[in-house]
């Protein structure tokens, strides 16, 4: 069977985007695993630390971050749903880890070239440096690597932006393999596993997408957003003079992205969908794109709200979590550590 591995960050409430793109992809690996597949979904504390956090905050948006992920539907009866910082295998495996993993690699990483670059540009330097920025946002992609790794994953379904990460994920674990095991394949070397790919636009903005980080509020659906905040969200949002309605994601990115929500709702093709509107304007397609949206998110956000104020409930899942991630770890670590002779 697979090992199906991922991992989301602590932020709290999620967008729209967040949804489509990353979650709903779970909860369909999920519902469509095979009896023998293994899912593991882990809230990652550890890699929210590489940013400035208020503690307080951080605790409440792990919580927050468990409730939606059991609102909107990923089960703890099929996956292994657990906070990373229970399981202390990961840092663990992540300082071996970093012992074979060269520094040139980490700095070929271009989540770590970003950073760098964001540095230099807000200080307006010509010379990059590296003295601004903190070692975990540096060895962040080794971290990851066992977080895949202590579990043996086979498949990692992560988007576009971390398939580096998983890339060096197989070279840390070839490396080690070459290193410490005789028959040289310890840790399989895991597959990113491609979903779908729906990028969310931002509703004001439609040539960049949908972020949480954006100063716009209006430019995101909450997923705990109400139907009038929705609707409102929805009519105000950017498309285009053009006459008609046609899914031109290049020429026409508010319309395209407005059509593609309504066809993720749906389940229904978004060429399709394009197709009922042809002879209607914006007001039709929003409408429905609102109603479409409440359809979507009426019931798991009463969940998600329910879910969050029983914390006796999110307490017991997520120990019983850990329970079952450190006991699926335990025997890989074992291992790892006579292998290395440290047992
Ligand atoms: P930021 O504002 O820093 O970009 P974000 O919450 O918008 O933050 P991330 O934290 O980078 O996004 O992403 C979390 C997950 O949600 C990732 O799997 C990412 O691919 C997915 N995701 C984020 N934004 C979108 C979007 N607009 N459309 C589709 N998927 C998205």
């Amino acid at each position: 069977g697979r090992v199906i591995f991922s991992g989301i960050q602590p932020t709290g409430i999620l967008h729209l985007g967040n949804y489509l793109g990353a979650i709903s992809n779970w909860v369909k690996l999920q519902n469509e695993a095979l009896p023998n597949d293994e899912i593991l979904f882990t809230i990652v504390g550890w890699h929210a630390l590489t940013l400035p956090q208020n503690p307080q905050q951080l605790s409440a948006s792990r919580r927050d971050m468990l409730a939606t992920l059991l609102a909107f539907g990923i089960d703890p009866k099929r996956s292994v749903v657990f906070y990373q910082e229970d399981n202390l295998c990961h840092v663990e495996l992540s300082w071996i880890l970093s012992c074979i993993t060269p520094l040139g690699q980490l700095r070929r990483m271009t989540t770590w070239k970003s950073r760098l670059a964001a540095k230099r540009n807000a200080n307006d330097e010509s010379e990059v440096d590296e003295s601004m920025l903190n070692a975990g946002l540096f060895t962040y992609p080794v971290l990851q690597a066992a977080d895949i790794l202590a579990y043996k994953a086979t498949h990692v379904p992560v988007g576009e932006d971390q398939t580096q990460h998983v890339e060096l994920t197989r070279d840390i674990a070839d490396a080690f393999n070459r290193t410490f095991d005789p028959e040289k394949k310890f840790f399989p070397l895991p597959d990113v596993l491609i979903t779908p790919n729906r990028r969310v636009r931002s509703l004001k903005d439609p040539s960049s997408k949908m972020s949480k980080s954006s100063p716009d509020s209006s430019s995101r659906i909450m997923l705990t957003d109400t139907f009038s905040q929705i609707d409102k969200k929805i009519r105000g949002a950017v498309t285009d003079s053009i006459q008609g309605i046609t899914y031109d994601p290049v020429n026409r990115p508010g319309t395209s992205n407005l059509l593609s929500i309504l066809s993720a709702c749906e389940g229904v093709d978004v060429e399709e969908v394009a197709r009922r509107y042809e002879g209607k304007g914006h007001g039709a397609l929003k409408k429905d794109a609102s109603e479409a949206l409440e359809g979507l998110l009426k019931v798991p956000r009463a969940e998600f709200e329910r879910l969050r104020l029983d914390q006796t409930y999110l307490n017991a899942v997520a120990k019983e979590g850990a329970a079952k991630a450190k006991e699926r770890s335990q025997t890989t670590m074992e291992r790892v550590r006579t292998m290395i002779g440290l047992y």
